[in-house]
């Protein structure tokens, strides 16, 4: 007798809805937004940065925008505060095989003083344009996913969401779909002292809620 399928979980909704989810693989995906002209952004950046991780990820974490480090790699999370959610990450004992890592918007948006390239953050507009992408990223993958900073849990939950407020609790964005939030890791590098330990910490726990999220199958199940 053929063991019954394992039911593939609903991907976790966006609070704010797109009109349509790009089609194909992530693959696809990848190659098509390199060339998207949905909103301005794409004219001063280098290049997209569209989502990176195994296609059999189970647990997104979604960030902001990326910065200009990951504008001239092309890839999400390469500058320090990746390196700080790296190794929070392996303190957790998360596996970067279980790992994808994206973003709400994919264009480096920035202004300039003097020579330096400084982050602006994407308008209302902008991250709308942008939605599809990720709307197509969790349909995909269909994973628990960790909304990091106020954008992307406002993506991710809607606007009345406070991170302060519910950072860490597990909410439920669709049907057997599961999602929390907590600090960008970014927004840490900025903390001094003791608000900056804290606010580590905090990080570090919630990964490590995210783990046992995972573990519960809070995701779909490994291969
Ligand atoms: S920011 Fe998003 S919507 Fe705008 S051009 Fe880049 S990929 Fe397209």
């Amino acid at each position: 007798m053929v063991p019954p399928r394992a039911r593939r979980p609903e991907p976790p909704r966006l609070a704010k809805p797109v009109d349509e989810v790009p089609d194909g693989s992530l693959a696809a995906l990848r190659r098509e937004a390199a060339g998207c002209r949905r909103c301005p952004l794409w004219r001063d950046a280098t290049r997209t940065v569209f989502g990176a991780g195994p296609g059999r990820a189970r647990l997104m974490l979604v960030g902001e925008q990326p910065g200009n480090e990951e504008d001239l790699a092309g890839k999400p999370f390469v500058g320090p505060a990746g390196r700080l959610l790296r190794e929070l990450l392996a303190e957790a004992g998360i596996d970067p095989l279980q790992v994808y890592l994206t973003n709400t918007v994919k264009h480096f948006k920035f202004r300039m003083r003097g020579k330096r390239r400084l982050h602006s953050r994407a308008n209302a507009a902008e991250q709308a344009a942008c939605r599809p992408w990720l709307a197509a990223e969790l349909d995909r993958l269909r994973p628990a996913a960790v909304a990091l900073g106020a954008m992307a849990a406002h993506t991710l939950f809607g606007n009345r969401f406070g991170l302060l407020r519910e950072r860490g609790r597990w909410q439920v964005p669709g049907p057997e779909t599961h999602a929390l939030a907590t600090w960008h890791p970014s927004a840490i590098l900025r903390m001094r002292g003791p608000d900056r330990e804290a606010a580590r910490a905090q990080l570090l726990s919630d990964l490590r809620t995210a783990a046992a999220g995972l573990d519960r199958g809070f995701a779909r199940p490994s291969p």
